[in-house]
């Protein structure tokens, strides 16, 4: 298994210690950001592991396992994507935020991370619904939950362009009380689904059985495996799931 992006220019980071000086990530999402900056290429290898220039050019700071501190409690679930877009300069979002060199240097390096590396193709941009970790895809730096909110991001559109398709699929659809909830989802899995639902219907800091048993049920509702929702809510919140069904 490659690495290295091998499209990319290696500029090895700053730090000493070795590309794994902190470890390596989980490997489950993609975090895509922009850097807010006109040449951020000093800070990767520590903060995150590719940079995208305006140019297209792809620079990869470390192995794309590596860890690196580009968002804070996702750290550790896989890499992050910096595209370089600076708003004062280059204009308003979103149409400003990707150039075209950009959309097109990118395709080929969402594939091979989808190829080489596993990650779905499914893009996750919803600020009003913001997810914790356990989710397995791309998915936008504002949509993390995190102690620190971030506001970065790509558009759905682009997305679209990036991986080549010229016309978004339908949002799935996902049970909800919310009606006016934004939330839009390209090439969901059933996973994502699910998580998405944990993320509502969890309280995190209380029992995990009662919205345990919501989920399953609306996932039945939707067609989708309620036994699968119990590993979603296992992975979301391992030490409340494990303290309460180890009591029974
Ligand atoms: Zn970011």
């Amino acid at each position: 298994m490659r690495l290295w992006f091998p499209g990319a220019t290696r500029q090895p980071g700053p730090l000493p210690g070795g590309y794994w000086r902190a470890g390596r990530t989980r490997m489950r999402a993609v975090k895509i950001h922009y850097t807010v900056g006109i040449d951020s290429a000093y800070l990767g290898g520590r903060y995150f592991q590719i940079l995208v220039r305006r140019n297209g050019e792809v620079v990869a700071f470390c192995p794309i396992d590596a860890y690196c501190w580009d968002s804070g409690e996702w750290n550790g679930e896989g890499p992050g994507i910096e595209f370089e877009y600076y708003p004062p300069k280059d204009g308003p979002p979103p149409e400003s935020i990707l150039t075209p060199e950009q959309i097109a240097s990118a395709g080929p390096l969402f594939r091979w991370l989808h190829f080489e590396h596993g990650f779905p193709l499914s893009y996750y941009d919803a600020p009003a619904s913001r997810i914790n970790r356990g989710y397995r895809g791309f998915i936008s730096h504002r949509s993390l939950i995190q102690k620190v909110m971030h506001h970065d991001w790509i558009s759905h559109a682009q997305w679209a362009r990036i991986i080549g398709i010229t016309k978004p699929a339908p949002a799935p659809t996902v049970p909800t009380d919310e009606e006016d909830d934004p939330m839009l989802i390209t090439f969901a899995t059933n996973n994502t689904q699910l998580l998405i639902m944990a993320n509502r219907y969890m309280p995190l800091d209380g029992p995990v059985a009662y919205s345990l048993a919501v989920v399953q049920k609306r996932a039945y509702m939707t067609g989708l495996n309620p036994l699968a929702a119990l590993a979603v809510v296992r992975d979301l919140c391992p030490e409340q799931f494990n303290e309460e069904f180890r009591r029974g």
